[in-house]
């Protein structure tokens, strides 16, 4: 921890004192805010200067070792702060909520709750958390250091800490602490098999030096990040039907629920129009595999038949309808309450380039000749 309570009762950062004093206050008697207990300063060259308990457990609030990437990490944000004139609070500890972020900052009065998540913790917790802030009225940002950043796969915890906002889509924060630097991730995509897409977009925020970038600038970009377009070319399906072949032939159980289930319509996982294995990238906040959901829209689509005019609305409908039947089935994360329907967009656009639908007016769509043609291959 990085504050404690002197003897006056006053709220002491660590950070604010140059090593020489630090020696000098280190003699004082130093109380923890939030169990009120004994800590004594911690003065070394190893880690940087912080407070710890005497008796390490009894705490509730500091009962997680502290990590020296999240000492780091903590100071490195609030001088980020310092230099943007951001009021900001150091271990803030809110007594109603029984919680205590790393940082609580106050933008435009908004409290805002900031967690840099070092150590895996369960995904139980991060929701409970995310749920206490949310519900007594802080907004809140997760950004995770150097073990819990993505690198190839989405791991059930990382896909917690993943936001949505129409300008950059699904992203996620990380804090690197040598580099000095918040990257975030966005336009997020997963392929097969939860692996992220090298469509998805990295974008770093450097927090010092003349360089140095605006909270703003992080959190309400004014420009929109570009998606990176998937390629549609024959190679790549023989490719994903491959590893789809592979996972059912090794019994994925997922895969398999979903041939079932394709089998009831007279279909194979195996042998569906080519348009449904598109496109390979898919939402990271939706557990059913793509090229089910893609086979079940062309179904209905094929159902209402070529020349049908059809709303955007009803669509929307007819996925919500999907959603309460478990056919189609989200990851439940904190951070996204309500759920975009970014991918039914997403891939309505896809379908609007091959031919299979034609946009007539804004969010109206006629399915032509060729939906025929897809089921008779
Ligand atoms: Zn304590």
């Amino acid at each position: 921890m990085l504050i404690a309570m002197n003897n006056k009762n006053e709220r002491i950062a660590i950070c604010a004192y140059p090593i020489k004093d630090l020696i000098q206050l280190k003699k004082e008697k130093w109380t923890c805010p939030s169990c009120k207990e004994p800590v004594f300063m911690k003065v070394g060259t190893a880690k940087q200067p912080h407070f710890s308990h005497y008796r390490q457990g009894k705490c509730q609030t500091f009962s997680e070792g502290e990590t020296p990437e999240h000492l780091a990490g903590k100071q490195l944000l609030a001088q980020w702060f310092e230099l943007q004139q951001i009021p900001y609070q150091l271990e803030a500890s809110l007594s109603t909520i029984q919680q205590r972020p790393d940082i609580l900052i106050y933008e435009k009065k908004q409290p805002i709750a900031i967690e840099f998540q070092c150590s895996p913790l369960s995904a139980n917790k991060m929701q409970e958390r995310t749920q206490g802030y949310l519900k007594n009225g802080y907004a809140v940002i997760w950004i995770v250091g150097k073990k819990l950043t993505p690198i190839n796969k989405l791991s059930s915890l990382q896909r917690q800490f993943i936001s949505y906002q129409k300008k950059v889509g699904f992203y996620l924060f990380s804090l690197d602490i040598e580099q000095q630097k918040i990257v975030r991730y966005s336009q997020i995509v997963t392929n097969f098999n939860e692996r992220i897409s090298h469509q998805t977009i990295q974008t770093t925020f450097p927090l010092t030096g003349s360089k140095h970038q605006s909270f703003q600038n992080l959190m309400m970009p004014s420009q929109k990040v570009p998606i990176k377009k998937d390629e549609f070319t024959i190679k790549n399906i023989k490719q994903q039907q491959k590893k789809l072949s592979k996972a059912l032939y090794y019994g994925n159980k997922q895969h398999l629920i979903v041939q079932e289930k394709l089998y009831m319509q007279h279909l194979h996982a195996l042998y569906l129009p080519v348009e449904a294995y598109f496109p390979l990238a898919d939402s990271p906040i939706i557990r059913t595999p793509a090229y089910y959901w893609h086979s079940l829209l062309l179904l209905r689509l094929f159902h209402l038949g070529a020349g049908h005019l059809l709303e955007l609305k009803e669509l929307k409908k007819w996925w919500q309808k999907k959603v309460l039947a478990a056919e189609i089935q989200y990851y439940p994360l904190p951070l996204i309450q309500r759920k975009p329907f970014v991918s039914l967009e997403r891939y309505l656009h896809f379908l609007q380039q091959l031919g299979v639908i034609k946009a007539e007016k804004k969010d109206e769509y006629r399915v032509t000749e060729k939906i025929q043609w897809l089921f008779t291959q």
